[in-house]
This record gives C-alpha cells, sequence and structure tokens, in this order.
C-alpha cells in the first residue's frame, strides 16, 4: 500500500488535528504518499483532496476542530454517492483509508469495503466516549474539562444566591460527559441516558438536600436523559419545588471546541499513529483503541454496535459523595 488518505467526519472533536498529524507524519516516515480528504465523505464525493507534507500538520498538535473539517454527508448513505467517491479514490490511486470519526463514521466505511475494497481502519474522534473498543475516545477528556469548568462557575452563583441550578452537558444516548463532570464538579444528582432517575427522585434528593441545610443544587443532565433535556425536567419539578429559585444552562457546543488537553494529544496520537500502522500491517475495518494502556484493534461491527455501559461505581458514587 504506497497511498493513503485521511479524513474526520461526523461531530468534530478537540484532539482530531493531534490524530490527523500522527497519521500524515507516520505516513510519510513508513515512505508512503499521504493524502487529507477535506469535509469527510462529502469531500471524497467531491475530490476535495489534497496531498499532504510533514509541514501541512505543522503547528496543529495544540488546536481545536479539525484542521480537515468535516462533514454529515446525505450523499455517501446512498450507491451513487459511494460510487462517486470510489471513482475519486480511483483516479488518484489510493489504497486505504484512515477515518477519524464515530460511529457514523465506521458504518459508512464498512459499507464502502464491501462494495469497492477499499480498506479503512479507524480513529475514534467523538466528544461522547459512545464507542465500544476503546477506554475513551478522542476528545473526550476535553469535553469533560469544558464542562467542569462551566459547572465550577456556575456553582459560585449557586451558592451566592442559594439556586438550584440544572445544567445541561452534551450525550444524546451517552452519559459519559455527564458522570464525569458531575463527580469532578461535585453534583447534588446526575441524570443519564442508561439510567432511569425520576421527577420523584429529583424531587426527593433535592428535598433531602435542604432537610440536611444544603442551600444549593448542581443537577447535571446528559441531553438525552429519559426524562426530557434541562428545561424539561427543571419545568417538571418546579411545581414541587415552591419557593425555590430555579435555573437551566445548557453547555452546548462549547464542549466541541478548545485545545485538546494533555490527556487527548497524546491518546489522539497513539491511536492517529495505530490506525496507520493497522492500516500498514494489513488490518482491515477496524478501530484503534486503547484499553487499559494498550493499543487494540476492534472490528467496526464490534466498535458500532456493543454497548459501553458507564461505570456503575461512578453512579453509586454521586449519592453517597453529595450527601
Ligand atoms: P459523532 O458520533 O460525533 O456524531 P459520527 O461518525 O457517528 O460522529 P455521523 O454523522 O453519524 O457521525 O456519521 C458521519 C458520516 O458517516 C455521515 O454523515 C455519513 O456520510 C456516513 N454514514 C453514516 N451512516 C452511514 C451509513 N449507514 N451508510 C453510509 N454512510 C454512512
Amino acid at each position: 500500500m504506497d497511498k493513503i488518505a485521511v479524513f474526520t467526519s461526523g461531530g468534530d472533536a478537540p484532539g482530531m488535528n493531534a490524530a490527523i498529524r500522527a497519521v500524515v507524519r507516520g505516513a510519510i516516515y513508513y515512505g508512503k504518499e499521504i493524502y487529507g480528504i477535506r469535509y469527510g465523505y462529502q469531500g471524497m464525493i467531491e475530490g476535495d483532496i489534497l496531498k499532504m507534507k510533514s509541514y501541512s500538520v505543522s503547528n496543529t498538535v495544540q488546536r481545536g476542530g479539525t484542521i480537515l473539517k468535516s462533514a454529515r454527508s446525505m450523499e455517501f448513505k446512498t450507491k451513487e454517492g459511494r460510487k462517486k467517491a470510489y471513482e475519486q479514490l480511483k483516479k488518484r490511486d489510493i489504497e486505504g483509508l484512515v477515518a477519524i470519526g464515530g460511529d457514523g463514521t465506521f458504518t459508512g466505511a464498512k459499507i464502502f469495503y464491501e462494495e469497492y475494497g477499499i480498506p479503512t481502519v479507524g480513529a475514534p474522534g467523538t466528544i461522547d466516549n459512545d464507542l465500544f473498543g476503546t477506554d475513551y475516545t478522542i476528545g473526550f477528556d476535553t469535553a469533560v474539562n469544558t464542562a467542569l469548568e462551566a459547572i465550577d462557575k456556575i456553582r459560585d452563583t449557586a451558592n451566592s444566591h442559594d439556586r438550584v441550578f440544572f445544567i445541561e452537558v452534551m450525550g444524546r444516548d451517552s452519559g459519559y460527559i455527564a458522570i464525569q463532570s458531575g463527580i469532578g464538579g461535585g453534583a447534588e444528582l446526575v441524570m443519564v441516558p442508561e439510567t432511569l432517575t425520576t421527577i420523584d427522585d429529583v424531587v426527593n434528593t433535592l428535598t433531602d438536600g435542604w432537610n440536611r441545610s444544603k442551600t444549593s443544587a448542581i443537577v447535571v443532565v446528559a441531553e438525552g436523559d429519559e426524562e426530557g433535556d434541562a428545561m424539561t425536567i427543571a419545568q417538571k419539578v418546579k411545581p414541587h419545588l415552591q419557593g425555590k429559585d430555579i435555573k437551566v444552562t445548557t453547555l452546548g457546543h462549547i464542549q466541541r471546541g478548545g485545545a485538546p488537553s494533555a490527556v487527548d494529544r497524546i491518546l489522539a496520537s497513539r491511536l492517529g499513529l495505530g490506525a496507520l500502522e493497522g492500516l500498514l500491517n494489513g488490518q482491515v475495518n477496524v478501530m484503534a483503541g486503547v484499553i487499559n494502556d494498550k493499543l487494540v484493534y476492534t472490528p467496526f461491527g464490534d466498535a458500532i454496535s456493543k454497548d459501553k455501559p458507564l461505570n456503575p461505581d461512578l453512579l453509586r458514587m454521586v449519592n453517597i459523595l453529595s450527601i
């Protein structure tokens, strides 16, 4: 395999640049030609593909976002779209791909391989940490730290005014950001999609807190919680907490941006190089991951479909530590 292309796809995550850099520098180290595809699968379809040199990734290890841009491509979900993408790669003799993205990205890569035989190895780039086959995904640590910084600031004002704050963090299907930022931020309660916390539970926990002389409270809510988003939950709780000043803050896309943390830069460098080396060693349709500090490869099918449950120990801890 002499010509390889790298791209980022789906939601962006801090550390993607460090991963791109590792793929580009690794490929050059092994004497390969390396191309960057801009805008994910959409750029592949449109031929937005450029040759990369070692200096193409200079001064990027510390930058958030993705220098190759990202996109969600509806066209790649169609047979015609994938045919166009294949033709663009064939025109340039590109024989293998490194995809940095989440489950949708790997689903697309798997289908593409089944149709056209172009192998892809993935690096998990998503702040949600929802992929099986790696302890952590690229961007998760930075997102947690960003959420934590915001929670710390909100806690000051919650405390000064004796307020209850519902803080919504990202996580449509996964409570990883919520649980980690909730524990780190000393939340009274964390609501995640994986376990049902009812409105009664919320009311009881907060009331118990006041009965023990607490004056303010922080509830961290993952956006995909079963009871709704933070605003909906706050509205449901309000009638049961007469006289309490309830506020809602949705952290939103700030969790996606910013300079990657040290943990994310190192993880992204390892996973980017790991994905490239896997591809060069003949791996196909697998995702590079780090489990117990060891680089491992997991088939896309498993990475996408297998559950990565939250550590029940962490959920248990919230209740004990917020007493
Ligand atoms: P994140 O977890 O951050 O959302 P992701 O990789 O899961 O990242 P998606 O938008 O789900 O993000 O997927 C990225 C792209 O992968 C899609 O825009 C689409 O082009 C491609 N893709 C997803 N699912 C399929 C599919 N079933 N067939 C072909 N391509 C797909």
